[in-house]
């Protein structure tokens, strides 16, 4: 299996990192001719989803991977690729990839400073440790969306389908369970 991660922005090379410590075999998605590599599943760090996005039409990048991830290629997002991923975000006429049906608040899941650890429950998992970063929350879920994690009765992990969704960083703190959940689930499938 070989994981796609879209290195554009942000924090992709953690998710590398965490990749390599895996033993996954991966490739960085920066620009259209990467597309033609061969990969079974996508990652989108955290970063500036307004950022990513605009790097994305730019690099003629958005409209396929938005056609693979409706054809079900397993995406795990973090942070600003939650936002990427969402189908409304509040105050915002516009949306980006759009294929998880959920709605997020951008920046709002602050305690405080906007940017705090913690440990919290994941369905499946058990307790992780969890790193927000001027984070989003889900604020809206269609039915079929399950979710993963409820933090301060914000919810901040998500599933729908192939698509793992987080409002916090996992690749930043020294567990790697989050990245082994999603990739026990594309085992599963294949
Ligand atoms: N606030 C960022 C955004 O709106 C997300 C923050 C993050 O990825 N750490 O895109």
């Amino acid at each position: 299996m070989t994981v796609a991660v879209l290195a554009l922005q942000g924090a992709f090379i953690e998710h590398e990192q965490v990749l390599n410590h895996l033993g996954v075999e991966h490739i960085e998605l920066r620009q259209a001719s990467d597309l033609k590599k061969t990969f079974d599943a996508l990652i989108l760090p955290g970063g500036e989803s307004t950022v990513q996005s605009l790097l994305l039409h730019e690099q003629n990048m958005f409209e396929p991977l938005k056609k693979r991830i409706e054809d079900g290629m397993p995406v795990l997002a973090t942070c600003a690729g939650l936002i990427l991923l969402a189908s409304e975000i509040e105050g915002q006429e516009t949306s980006h990839f759009a294929t998880l049906p959920v709605k997020v608040r951008r920046n709002a899941y602050g305690r405080q400073l906007g940017s705090f650890h913690t440990e919290s429950e994941v369905k499946g998992i058990g307790k992780v440790p969890m790193t927000f970063i001027r984070a989003p929350y889900v604020s809206e879920t269609s039915p079929d969306v399950e979710v993963l994690a409820v933090v301060d009765n914000k919810i901040v992990g998500v599933r729908y389908n192939s698509q793992f969704a987080y409002a916090f960083h996992p690749e930043l703190d020294d567990n790697t369970q989050i990245h082994e959940l999603f990739l026990r689930s594309i085992s599963a499938k294949s």
